[in-house]
């Protein structure tokens, strides 16, 4: 996934300074901000927010479809770099192609992720195949990659034997990080969890949570009630940390299914522009050239021209 926006203003993050009111402090519902990835592909933007920048580590996050894709180009995402982040791709509907500059080439279908990692360097591109589901939908994600890692060497590593549990009326899919006693064999780099969970129509499921975590609550396919707030269908709830359970109750009468992001608060600073994670404008700003000069490798494969990054903003990019 990509950031098409043609002139997106730079995101900086600063812990402990919100950026805006501090409305985030007990749970409520997210907005989200629609955006057009690839070729007409619209998604819902639900992280970062000017309020709100991560979620522990993940720092992004993209929900889009249902969307029928049976006629039309679907997904197209020409190749496009990445760095200081991990792209995490998950399906709950379709088919996706995944193609990197390390040679690459995987389908993703649901219940299995995909998760990138850009390290200093990477660039991918993401396409409905020809022969695909008629719909299409999905999350992607990005997580920030700590100091310590965000150098590291890029690598992807597709994983289609994830966890599965019951727990009461609910069944969990620990996408990432660990969940009553079961460990997803993704590799993140700062304490963070990823969960799918179905929840029969008319239950509700006491979903235990890390009080040292804050988490946000996608209802992905129907309104739901969340820690008592009603979630419209592709909107967020976001819980600070502090509470040990959350209840997930479908409300629309049939099943609903809901991603579960959380982690502990991230502490450094980040500067995002376009598809880049850094610290300083000035990383920023080398990355750019660096794409421009193709410093990031080749994505082999794909049927169309890479990416172009879009201007720099006039006034440097700074974190605050
Ligand atoms: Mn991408």
């Amino acid at each position: 996934m990509s950031n098409l926006d043609p002139a997106p203003q730079p995101v900086t993050l600063a812990p402990g300074k919100a950026a805006g009111p501090a409305v985030h402090q007990a749970p409520g519902v997210l907005e989200a901000r629609k955006a057009a990835v690839g070729d007409g592909t619209e998604v819902r933007r639900l992280l970062p927010q000017r309020t709100l920048r991560t979620i522990g580590a993940w720092c992004f996050l993209d929900h889009y479809g249902p969307d029928d894709v049976s006629a039309g180009p679907g997904m197209q995402v020409p190749p496009h770099p990445h760095t200081g982040l991990q792209t995490a791709s998950w399906l709950f509907g379709g088919l996706v192609l995944h193609r990197d500059s390390l040679g690459t080439e995987q389908l993703i279908r649901p219940g299995e992720l995909n998760l990138m990692t850009s390290g200093r360097g990477i660039a991918h591109s993401e396409e409905s195949p020809a022969r695909r589901p008629a719909v299409l939908h999905g999350v992607q994600l990005w997580i920030a990659l700590p100091a310590g890692e965000r150098f590291t060497d890029p690598g992807f590593a597709h994983q289609a034997d994830l966890p599965v549990l019951r727990a009461g009326d609910a069944t969990v899919t620990v996408v990432i990080g660990e969940h009553r006693g079961e460990r997803s064999p993704a590799t993140v780099y700062s304490p963070l969890v990823g969960l799918e969970v179905t929840v029969p129509g008319g239950a509700v499921a006491a979903l235990p949570l890390r009080r040292d975590f804050e988490h946000g609550v996608l209802a992905v396919d129907g309104p739901a009630t969340v820690a008592g707030l009603h979630v419209e269908p592709g909107l967020m709830a976001h819980l600070p940390t502090g509470p040990s359970s959350v209840q997930l109750a479908p409300s629309g009468g049939a099943a609903g299914r809901f991603f579960v992001a959380g982690g502990e608060p991230f502490a450094e600073r980040l500067v995002m522009w376009w598809n880049f994670v850094a610290r300083t404008g000035a990383e920023i700003a080398q990355y750019r050239s660096d794409w421009a000069a193709g410093r990031f490798g080749e994505v082999s494969g794909y049927p169309g021209e890479p990416l172009a990054a879009p201007p720099l903003p006039a006034l440097p990019l700074r974190p605050r």
